[in-house]
C-alpha cells in the first residue's frame, strides 16, 4: 500500500480545509470499500481525512420527510423507526445488500460514493480499464462481463453501480446535501450518479473536496405501499444481478394515480424507469401493461452474449416488486 497522511477533524469546515490543503485526499468514514481499493492500489491517497467524528449521525423527522445524516450506518438507517415505517423499501433495500459487519461499519454517504464492483477495475494486473486508467481501454467489453451494464453504458465503460441502497433512494427522489469549498448545495438524487459517457472515471457529480452531509426523503403517500425486489447468484453476500424498487399510489379502483421506479444492476448508475412510470400513471395496474411498460423502458438496451439475459430478469423483477408494493396497497 502506498504511504499516506491520517488526519482526524471534527468539524465540516475542519474537513473542508484539510481537503483543500491536500487535493488528492480521501473522506473516510466506514472505510469499507475505501481500503480494500487501497490495498489493491487502485485508489492511492496521499492523505485519509477521518470524518467519523463529525456531528452527521442523527436520524430526524423535518417538515418535509426525513432527513439522514451522512455518517449514520447502514444499519442504524435500516433499522430506524423513522424509516421503517415511512420508508419500506430503503430499509429492505440497506439489508439486502453486503453482510450484518459491513452494514454496522458503511456510512449512508459513504455508500453513495461505493465504487463499481467490475473485476477488472480492481485488478490493477489488467492494464486495460478506463476507470482505473483513463484512455487504456475496457477489459470487460470483451471479456467477462454477465454483470455488467445494458443500460446506459459506453465504448468506454459497461461497469454497473453496485449498492442497493441508491436504487431506493433513487425511487424516492432523495435530495442529497453537500458541503465544500464553495458552500452548500443540494443534488438531486438523478443528478448525483453519472453515466460512463466518455469519463468513466467521473463516478459521481460531486466537485473535488465536496463532502456529502446529508440525504433527505421527501414525504410521500406512495413510500409506505413500496417493495425492493433483488435477484442475485446466492441469497447472501451478493451483488445484484438485476434488482427494483417501486412504489405506488393506487385510486380506489385500482388506477395508478402514482408510481416510482428504479432498476439496480443493470446501469452505470440506479435506472430510474421515467417512461415506465408515465405509461403506468393514469391506467389499471395489470401485469400485461407493466410487462410492456418495462419492455418499453428496455427498448434501447445492448447486451454481450452473457448478459443478455437480465432484460427478461429486469423485465420480470420489475413486475414483481411493482406488484407487490401494490398489494400493500390495496391491503391498506
Ligand atoms: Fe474498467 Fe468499466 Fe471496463 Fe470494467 S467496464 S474494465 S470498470 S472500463
Amino acid at each position: 500500500m502506498n504511504p499516506f497522511a491520517y488526519v482526524r477533524v471534527t468539524a465540516v469546515d475542519e474537513a473542508i480545509k484539510a481537503y483543500a490543503n491536500t487535493p488528492n485526499s480521501r473522506f473516510i468514514g466506514g472505510g469499507t470499500n475505501l481500503l480494500d481499493l487501497m490495498k489493491m492500489g487502485v485508489e492511492t491517497p496521499s492523505q485519509l481525512i477521518d470524518i467519523t467524528r463529525l456531528p452527521l449521525t442523527e436520524i430526524t423527522a423535518t417538515a418535509n420527510g426525513v432527513r439522514i445524516g451522512a455518517l449514520v450506518s447502514n444499519t442504524d438507517a435500516a433499522n430506524h423507526q423513522l424509516i421503517r415505517t415511512r420508508y419500506p423499501l430503503l430499509s429492505q433495500a440497506i439489508l439486502s445488500g453486503a453482510s450484518q459487519q459491513l452494514r454496522n461499519m458503511a456510512t449512508m454517504g459513504g455508500n453513495l460514493l461505493q465504487r463499481t464492483r467490475c473485476s477488472y477495475f480492481y485488478d490493477p494486473t489488467y492494464a486495460e480499464c478506463n476507470k482505473r486508467n483513463p484512455g487504456s481501454g475496457c477489459a470487460a467489453r470483451l471479456g467477462i462481463n454477465r454483470t455488467h451494464a445494458i443500460l446506459g453504458a459506453s465504448q468506454h465503460c459497461i461497469a454497473t453501480h453496485p449498492s442497493d441502497m441508491c436504487v431506493a433512494l433513487a425511487a424516492l427522489e432523495t435530495s442529497v446535501q453537500v458541503s465544500g469549498p464553495r458552500g452548500n448545495r443540494t443534488l438531486p438524487f438523478h443528478d448525483f450518479h453519472r453515466l460512463p459517457g466518455a469519463t468513466p472515471e467521473i463516478d459521481n457529480n460531486l466537485h473535488p473536496g465536496e463532502l456529502i452531509i446529508a440525504l433527505d426523503l421527501p414525504a410521500s403517500t406512495a413510500a409506505k405501499n413500496s417493495h425492493y425486489l433483488k435477484v442475485r447468484d446466492r441469497n447472501s453476500y451478493a451483488f445484484a444481478l438485476v434488482s427494483a424498487a417501486a412504489l405506488v399510489d393506487l385510486e380506489s379502483d385500482g388506477t395508478v394515480r402514482l408510481v416510482k421506479l428504479a432498476w439496480g444492476g443493470i446501469a452505470h448508475k440506479p435506472w430510474r424507469a421515467n417512461l415506465a412510470e408515465t405509461l403506468l400513471t393514469g391506467h389499471q395496474l395489470e401485469r400485461s401493461r407493466i410487462e410492456r411498460a418495462a419492455e418499453q423502458e428496455l427498448k434501447n438496451a445492448h447486451v454481450t452474449v452473457q448478459n443478455a439475459f437480465k432484460i427478461k430478469l429486469a423485465q420480470r423483477t420489475m413486475v414483481r416488486a411493482l406488484m407487490t408494493a401494490a398489494r400493500k396497497d390495496t391491503l391498506g
